[in-house]
């Protein structure tokens, strides 16, 4: 048999092949009777009917009905595509990997080819892409290269509910087109019932409600408030898989370290259990869960067992997971929130709307008959729950979608056709940076210096500082750390049983205070070095994950330098330029340290500390820039760099005065206490 099996190779190739082609075509036939079990299915003639009588639509239906894996198909199957690519955008970019890798499986294509996906940094497209989605932050970048999107035959904008940034910029730029490209179709599709808006925002374009299936779902809530909500999460978990029927639970969290450490405190508390207890299968899903781990959640939970998904708001309406019927809600997501006045934007932990609240539970009744655990009480929900959340348009810093859009050639951003137009005082804020950065000139137009920060998917103040570091000669540098700094807050990891040596790892790319945007630069200077070893990053407790997305960040930003033709150039061991170039973009982001101890930011003066993460943390220098702010317990600076003040009036002489400066840095430095 064996001598047959080398002498066949050939022949056993083939069976082999022809085998699994056979499972493959059974794969696939097994998701096409799947899809016609979707409710969207129902109305699949008369949707297609609506779509080709009208040139936009809107499209209402339940989170699961099937609106954003067969919408696209549809039009694809009724031949839109022969006249040009369908895209499709979702606000978040796991989503949009998510349903692209769904949408490739159930047309049996390999992703990337026929079905594809764009996020910011990972482009899984190709030549023969026809569905494409992508988070609309990249179609609002598409404009800049194909401002009438001529090779899109439809644009569906999905999940208009969300009201992203981004997605409110679209609404406006694609009714814009629409206007004089007749030929283009728009669906604006969403979960929330109230569409009404948006059809009388798009010129009373029609409504095509599509009824979803749903049980009935027991809410029930705390009788006290829960002072610590992961807590009663975790026991809420606990009682659900010991007392109640069959059935997966969705948790939603806040954001990677919470639900990791709800993963960790679950692990701890079942192993306790011992083996009398069913299995309980954890699966965690955040926005930089790598995609082979995400198709995790989807996988169906063996008999038996309990599958347990601790989620972000992502699984509200983006993403539907099969199987569940209990929810957790603890009630609170991470929602950015911005003070024009002080031009700081934060990410914080609030109470979600009823609304949210609403979708959340709606998730455990997809199925079956759900329930749904309300971490606070009745009365907190009818008194202190927000109707609506507030588009994020109205609590943001706008600067990156102006700059956009001024590349676009609209100059008059106050006749902008917003849906829900952003404070006036945000735009004019937004304004003003740009200015200052000399992304514009004094009468709001686009410099040269605009232009190029445009070509980089960051903000504004980050491609400013890549911009800058032609002048200082060294922009090897300057975009390993910009990769650094996009690639997430977890670089360093601190096991508990190590924490010493971890600790002292983390020091040793801190020596000499470099400051922390220098110590990033260090640790990915020194991972190249080592042939971006795996090994390496244990023994440096460094996070491997977070590295390799820094170094495909990286390839991406050493492309757009070609584009925008700054040379790559280096100066390792000139410091000063390096923090140069990133004071020309962060500037605006300086503090100066107080006799308390704590700093005082930016020109709209504000009360923030250092964050006990930062390798400055116990130095305390007199003037220092950071580059970004996190309300936790208190207002932190995350990532500081020490600078001269003279080094500000040398880079932004009409954002400051030498003697304003020297004035406000304190005389006599305050004690620092250790802890
Ligand atoms: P909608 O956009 O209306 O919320 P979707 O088109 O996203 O609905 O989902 C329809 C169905 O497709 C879901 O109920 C789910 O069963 C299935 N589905 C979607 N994405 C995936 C995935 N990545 N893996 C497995 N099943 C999925
Ligand atoms: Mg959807």
């Amino acid at each position: 048999v064996k001598a047959s099996v080398m002498e066949g190779e050939n022949e056993e190739d083939m069976f082999d092949e022809s085998s699994d082609g056979f499972r493959e075509k059974e794969r696939v036939q097994k998701l096409q009777d799947e899809r016609k079990t979707l409710p969207i299915y129902r109305f699949r003639e008369d949707l297609l009917k609506a779509i080709h009588d009208h040139q936009v639509l809107i499209i209402v239906g339940e989170t699961g009905s099937g609106k954003t894996t067969q919408i696209t198909q549809y039009l694809h199957e009724a031949g839109y595509t022969k006249r040009g690519k369908i895209g499709c955008t979702q606000p978040r970019r796991v989503a949009a990997m998510s349903v692209a890798s769904r949408v490739s499986k159930e047309m049996g294509v390999k992703l990337g080819n026929e079905v594809g996906y764009s996020i910011r940094f990972e482009d899984n497209t190709s030549e023969k892409t026809v569905i494409k989605y992508m988070t609309d932050g990249m179609l609002l970048r598409e404009f800049l290269g194909e401002p009438d999107l001529a090779s899109y035959s439809v644009l569906m904008v999905d999940e208009a509910h969300e009201r992203t940034i981004s997605t409110d910029v679209l609404f406006g730029l694609v009714k814009d087109i629409a206007r004089f490209r007749s030929d283009l179709k728009l669906i604006i599709s969403s979960a929330s019932l109230d569409a009404n808006k948006f059809s009388d925002y798009f010129d009373g374009a029609p409504i095509f409600r599509i009824p979803g299936r749903r049980f009935p779902i027991e809410i029930h809530y705390t009788k006290a408030p829960e002072a610590d909500y992961m807590d009663a999460a975790i026991v809420t978990i606990l009682q659900i898989h010991l007392t109640q029927p069959p059935g997966d639970i969705l948790v939603f969290l806040t954001g990677q370290e919470e639900i990791e450490a709800a993963e960790e405190l679950l692990r701890q508390r079942t192993r306790g259990m011992g083996t009398k207890i069913a299995e309980l299968i954890i699966c965690p899903i955040f926005a930089n869960l790598p995609l082979e781990l995400q198709n995790n959640i989807f996988e169906p939970t063996p008999k038996g067992a309990r599958k347990v998904v601790l989620a972000t708001n992502i699984a509200e309406t983006s993403l539907t997971i099969d199987g569940i019927s209990y929810v957790i809600d603890p009630g609170f997501c991470k929602m950015k929130s911005y003070s024009p006045r002080t031009g700081m934007e934060s990410l914080l932990v609030t109470p979600v709307s009823k609304a949210s609240a609403l979708q959340r539970a709606g998730r455990s009744g997809r199925t079956g008959p759900g329930k749904c655990f309300r971490l606070y009480t009745a009365f907190n929900y009818q008194n202190d729950l927000e109707e609506n959340t507030v588009p994020e348009i109205q609590r943001t810093n706008i600067s990156n979608v102006v700059l956009t859009l001024k590349c676009l050639g609209i100059d008059d951003l106050m006749a902008f056709d917003f849906m829900d137009p952003p404070p006036a005082e945000t735009l004019l804020k937004a304004l003003e940076l740009l200015y200052s950065l000399n992304a514009l000139n004094s009468v709001g137009q686009l410099t040269k210096t605009g232009r190029r920060m445009a070509e980089f998917p960051l903000d504004p103040m980050l491609s400013k500082m890549i911009v800058a570091s032609e002048k200082y000669k060294c922009s090897e540098e300057i975009i390993s750390i910009a990769a650094m700094l996009s690639a997430g807050n977890l670089v360093f990891y601190r096991p508990k049983e190590k924490k010493v040596h971890a600790d002292a790892a983390k020091m040793n790319f801190h020596t000499g205070n470099v400051g922390d945007h220098i110590a990033l630069l260090k640790v990915y200077s020194s991972w190249e070095e080592h042939n971006y070893s795996t090994q390496w990053c244990f023994e440096n407790f460094v996070q491997v994950k977070t590295m390799k997305q820094a170094r495909d960040i990286r390839d991406q930003l050493k492309g757009l330098l070609e584009r925008v033709e700054i040379e790559l150039s280096s100066s390792f061991n000139d410091v000063e330029s390096i923090k140069k170039a990133i004071t020309s973009g962060f500037f605006p982001h300086f503090a100066l340290l107080q006799r308390t101890g704590a700093y005082r930011t930016g020109r709209n003066p504000q009360t923030a500390h250092i964050h006990p993460s930062s390798g400055l943390a116990y130095v305390l220098p007199k003037c220092v820039i950071y580059h970004e702010l996190v309300l936790t317990t208190k207002e932190y600076m995350r990532q500081i760099t020490e600078v001269k003040p003279e080094w500000l009036v040398e880079i932004a002489p009409h954002y400051y005065q030498l003697k304003d400066l020297q004035d406000a840095v304190v005389k006599k430095r305050p004690r620092v206490k250790h802890t």
